[in-house]
């Protein structure tokens, strides 16, 4: 039983560049930014401030801290690692991107709202 990332509608809005193509409960990790977006995470084309979904392949601005009931740290890298692969690219580096987003939300709570700038990912809201 872990603590991931999953994409949601909660909190959207609340900034002016919010959007949200993922589809709700799927679960996201953080994309390679472009060089745009590392100017402003507010400009370029979203990517800095994106989750991104690891079904859909689409972005969100705000995800869900969860823990998911039976799924393991080896079923968290095998759905990053097929959907690396399925976008092109490098499925070898899944074990190191699990680590660093499990290590990332290690101490936030369950259901806390959280916002992604850049290098840093932020609570934006608890909910109960
Ligand atoms: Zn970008």
């Amino acid at each position: 039983m872990i603590k991931v990332l999953v994409a949601t509608a909660a909190t959207q809005g609340a900034r002016d560049s919010d959007y949200h193509w993922c589809v709700d409960g799927e679960l996201v990790w953080i994309a390679p930014m472009c060089a745009d977006d590392w100017l402003d995470p507010d400009r370029g084309c979203g990517c800095g401030r994106a989750f991104a979904g690891l079904n859909s392949h689409r972005a969100t601005t705000t995800a869900m801290v969860r823990t998911l009931e039976g799924l393991s740290r080896d079923d968290y890298v095998e759905a990053i690692r097929s959907s690396l692969d399925a976008q092109g690219y490098d499925g070898g580096l899944a074990p190191e991107i699990a680590d660093s987003l499990l290590e990332l939300i290690h101490d936030l709570p369950d259901g806390a709202v959280v916002e992604h700038r850049l290098e840093y990912v932020q609570v934006r809201e608890r909910t109960p």
